[in-house]
């Protein structure tokens, strides 16, 4: 190890080997460390009966950005994946997202014109003007059958409160088609990494020194020391020690088992979407690699309550973590050493291609290009 360096990066996440890859790229040194025992952060696959087993949930690479995916693919082939949850709703199945599948499925609608009457009948005898809530928002947009069947029981198990104290925006994020379109995503490029996501981390910080199992803040002044400008990946609040209090996050546990059979349930993600059963979604993960393997590996996801020194999930973006969020970010501007990025340190739901987006923008402004 060489005792100075020109960057100190905290975090071997995306966020942390994107930036390293593109400063060593350009000349400069660095060194990456993380307090866990491997590398690649929440996006960490590992193999198991031969599976590659996503740990911390299930990853779909999905974009907009051509240049993101062109980005990516330097570092991993990607295959075909596209990704197709059901829901399980008391044994009955249901395509995801939102579609002419489900509607047909629930109603018999076989055109797009008859399924639009549906959901305008059941939005009459319900509407909700200007909805403040998950569930006049959910109501007006597909109707109170699927409301009631694919939309309250998972919401609410997923979030731990009742779907009227839930903003609103939340189901904005799925899409609602007339189409039989069962892609789950509208991005034009999708797939998953051959060979797992920890591969391609491994091939962007090729040549990087990483140091693991380290808490940054165990030898803070040391770390600081060996570096002229320091990246931080972590969690914002443990950076200035809570002193305004603690983000909170939504948290996930997992159990995860391997079957002695080649095919669980038939597809990647099966969604629970009733309210009695306690998780909220099976990932069966041989499927994001159309896996032949002769055994199988499943993950139950269940959605936790979240408290200091949990794995910190979800960011709960809400109008008190928000404004709490802002007074740390404002203490910041003081840390001329410091750059904050990522989904713990900016505090914000990030998927991967905004994580690359934001790393590569962060990268091009600190080297002058
Ligand atoms: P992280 O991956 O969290 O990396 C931060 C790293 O910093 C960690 O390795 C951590 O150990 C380390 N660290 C923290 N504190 C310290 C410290 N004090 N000292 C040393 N090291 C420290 N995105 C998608 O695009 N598609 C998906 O399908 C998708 N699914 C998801 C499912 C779940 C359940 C979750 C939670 C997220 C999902 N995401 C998905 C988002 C994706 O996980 C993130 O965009 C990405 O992992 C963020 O990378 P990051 O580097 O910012 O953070
Ligand atoms: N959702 C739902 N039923 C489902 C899947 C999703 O009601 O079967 C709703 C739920 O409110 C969830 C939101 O859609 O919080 C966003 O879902 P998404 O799958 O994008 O959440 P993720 O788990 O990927 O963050």
């Amino acid at each position: 190890m060489n005792t100075k360096y020109d960057f100190l990066i905290v975090g071997a996440g995306l966020y942390g080997a994107v930036f390293a890859h593109e400063v060593k790229k350009a000349g400069k040194t660095c060194l990456i460390i993380d307090k866990r025992d491997h590398i690649a952060g929440n996006i960490y696959t590992e193999k198991v009966e031969d599976i590659q087993v996503h740990k911390y949930g299930a990853h779909i690479f999905h974009t907009s950005n051509k240049a993101v995916w062109k980005y990516v693919n330097q570092f991993a082939e990607f295959n075909r994946y596209i990704n197709s949850p059901i829901a399980n709703y008391l044994g009955e199945i249901y395509n995801l997202p939102f579609n002419m599948n489900t509607f047909n499925k629930m109603w018999g609608a076989v055109t797009p014109d008859e399924a639009k009457e549906k959901i305008e009948q059941q939005r009459k005898d319900n509407y909700v003007e200007s909805p403040q809530n998950l569930e006049g928002q959910a109501i007006n947009l597909v109707g109170l059958d699927i409301y009631e069947k694919l939309i309250r029981g998972y919401t609410e198990k997923q979030w731990g409160r009742p779907c009227t104290e839930i903003p609103a925006f939340i189901i904005r994020r799925l899409p609602v088609r007339f189409t039989y379109d069962n892609n789950y995503f509208n991005d034009p490029y999708q797939g998953i990494p051959i060979g797992g996501y920890t591969s391609m981390v491994e091939r962007m910080i090729e040549g990087i020194e990483v140091v693991l199992s380290t808490d940054y803040f165990a030898e803070k002044e040391k770390w600081d020391s060996m570096a002229e400008k320091v990246v931080y990946t972590g969690p914002i609040d443990a950076f200035f020690d809570y002193k305004y209090g603690v983000l909170e996050y939504r948290s996930l546990r997992f159990e995860t088992e391997v079957l002695d059979t080649p095919n669980y349930q038939g597809n990647a993600v099966v969604n629970y979407t009733d309210s009695e059963t306690p998780y909220t979604r099976i990932i069966e993960h041989k499927h994001f690699d159309f896996g032949t393997q002769p055994k199988t590996v499943i993950s139950r996801e269940y959605s936790e309550e979240w408290k200091r020194g949990d794995e910190p999930y979800y960011p709960i973006n809400d109008n008190k973590n928000n404004e709490l969020y802002e007074k740390y970010k404002a203490l910041t501007e003081a840390q001329n050493k410091v750059i904050f990025g990522g989904r713990l340190a900016e505090y914000k739901y990030y998927d991967m291609d905004k994580v690359v987006e934001v790393a590569l923008q962060r990268v091009k402004g600190i080297l002058g290009q």
